[in-house]
Order: structure tokens, then sequence, then C-alpha cells
């Protein structure tokens, strides 16, 4: 199942080091080492699928919703209105799905849409370490507060159904 020499395996394995912002028993997810904008997240399964259409569906509806949470938390950090997620099988095959916070609606495009024949391309600068550092923390702890958040808003409506559930003298 998995192939010698993939990259994303080792990262999923711990084996090359990453920025990671969350896990689950399947998924790991990790800054990009590249970013688009800053807090452009990574979402892998730890099993070796070369590309998204492999992946078992539910391994796959897993990922949409890990890609959920992770949206919810980019947006309240960086106060855009949209996160782009896609799986574009342009680079490692090992499918992954990136997140985007979409700054500019054109953060994520087609070179389609360009009118102009000659473009040139450039590769985003790498952020230093310790600046990705503080981007994976700000995420973990954004989602660790929306944990809360639910475990509270579960708590609240706890106690509502408890007093609702007693007598009142
Ligand atoms: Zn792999």
């Amino acid at each position: 199942m998995r192939p010698d020499g993939c990259l994303f395996c080792a990262i999923t394995a711990g084996q090359v080091p990453s920025h990671r912002v969350a896990e689950t028993e399947n998924l790991v997810a990790f800054l990009d080492i590249a970013p688009v904008r800053p807090g452009h997240v990574q979402i892998m399964p730890r099993t070796h699928h070369p590309y998204f259409e492999e992946l078992p569906p539910e391994l796959a509806a897993e990922t949409i919703q890990f890609g959920q949470r992770l949206a919810v938390a980019l947006k309240r950090i960086y106060g855009v209105p949209k996160v782009a997620f896609m799986f574009t099988g342009s680079d490692i095959a090992h499918a992954h799905a990136h997140l985007i916070p979409m700054v500019r609606s054109d953060d994520v495009t087609s070179r389609r849409y360009i009118a102009e024949e000659v473009v040139t391309y450039r590769d985003c600068p790498r952020p230093p370490a310790a600046e990705q550092e503080e981007t994976a923390r700000r995420i973990r702890e954004a989602l660790n507060q929306a944990l809360g958040f639910a475990i509270l808003a579960m708590a609240v409506v706890h106690v509502v159904y408890l007093s609702a559930g007693t007598p009142l003298a």
C-alpha cells in the first residue's frame, strides 16, 4: 500500500517534520510549506491513495468534514468570507486536500481565466519556521475554542433539559 519514497507518507508517519494543526485516527492536517496565504493547510489521509477518486468513500467524507471544522477556525482567525477546499492532484501523488483562506477572489483560480498569453509564475515564499509554528498554534487554539464552545453548548442544553424536567415545587 505505502510506496517507498512517498514524502507525504513520511510526513503523516512523523518521519519528516511538519507544522501540524490537527490530527485524527485517519487524517493529519499541517501547514503548507509555501502557503498561498497564511493558514494554507493540507489535509492528508494517513493511508496512501494516489488520487482523491481512489479514496474509500468514508475517508473522503471524513476529509471534507475535517476541512469544514478547519475552515471555521481559519475564517475566525483571518476574517475571510471564504475558504477554498480542493484536491488538485498536481504535485505529489498521495491524495490530499488544500484549504486556503481566500483573501482575494483570485487566490485560487485557473490559468484559463488569464487573458495574457505569457504569464510568469513563481513559488510562494517559505515562511520561517517560527512564523509557521505561530500560525499552527493559532489554528490549534481556534480549533480548541470551537471544541470548547461545542462542549459548553451541549452542557447548556443538558442543564436546560434537566431544569425543564425538574418539577417546580
Ligand atoms: Zn503516500
